[in-house]
């Protein structure tokens, strides 16, 4: 995938960068942040190639990955909308180191216990006595599993909705978000239902909010502090 990534070619590759590189300095310098690297992308996810962005923690310097439609297609509000949200994730980089280590100590502790539980309730039965305890464990562990799922998805979701929020300094009209997620549903139309329990219970599957919840934080976010 990051060949790919690296690999993608196109005319006037470098004309498109120099200007997604000139809208990310200029909301950097805004907002007092080291200017990260800017890539053109395909695309930053499966699906089809939409005006999207992504930034790129995995190796390497941080570096935003811009898709070539959203440099072409996005007004500049749009642009800055969608600029403006990753620089929120790179701004949020130390938060997010930090909730890595706490999941990953979460999930480590799940797995001490699946398998200690399941070792102690196989040996019980080798000496032929009691293997509750050892499936007790096993199950505290699958409990234990199911909270990190919950936790991985929900801190998703928050470091998305704290994103939004910092982008919202620089789009205060709220034109290029909704820009950007009109542009989204020619691809993807987004369930619009009321929000059943079946709906609220997947949102908790969710590692990422509903646009609809995503405009209505950012308006409430507005509206108070425009009070
Ligand atoms: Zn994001």
């Amino acid at each position: 995938m990051d060949v790919s990534r690296d690999r993608y070619v196109i005319d006037g590759y470098d004309e498109l960068q120099k200007a997604a590189r000139i809208h990310v300095s200029r909301i950097s310098g805004e907002e007092g942040l080291q200017v990260p690297g800017v890539s053109i992308v395909r695309s930053v996810g499966p699906g089809p190639a939409r005006a999207d962005a992504y930034f790129a923690t995995r190796k390497g310097p941080p570096t935003i990955e811009v898709t070539e439609r959203a440099l072409r297609e996005l007004s500049l509000e749009g642009l800055t909308f969608l600029l403006a949200h990753e620089l929120g994730h790179f701004a949020d980089a130390a938060r997010f180191a930090r909730r890595t280590r706490v999941l990953v100590a979460v999930f480590s502790l799940a797995g001490v216990l699946m398998l200690g539980g399941f070792l102690a309730a196989a040996l019980a039965g080798y000496f032929n006595a009691s293997s509750y305890g050892g499936f007790a464990v096993l199950v505290i562990g699958l409990v234990t599993l199911g909270v990190w799922l919950l936790m991985a998805c929900a801190m998703g979701r928050e470091g998305e909705m704290r994103a939004d929020m910092f982008a919202l300094r620089h789009d205060p009209e709220l034109t290029g978000a909704r820009e950007v997620f009109d542009s989204w549903e020619v691809d993807k139309p987004e369930a619009t239902e009321p929000m059943t329990l079946t709906r609220r219970v997947s949102f908790l599957f969710r590692t990422r909010p509903y646009r609809s919840t995503r405009l209505r934080a950012m308006q409430a976010a507005l509206s108070r502090n425009n009070r």
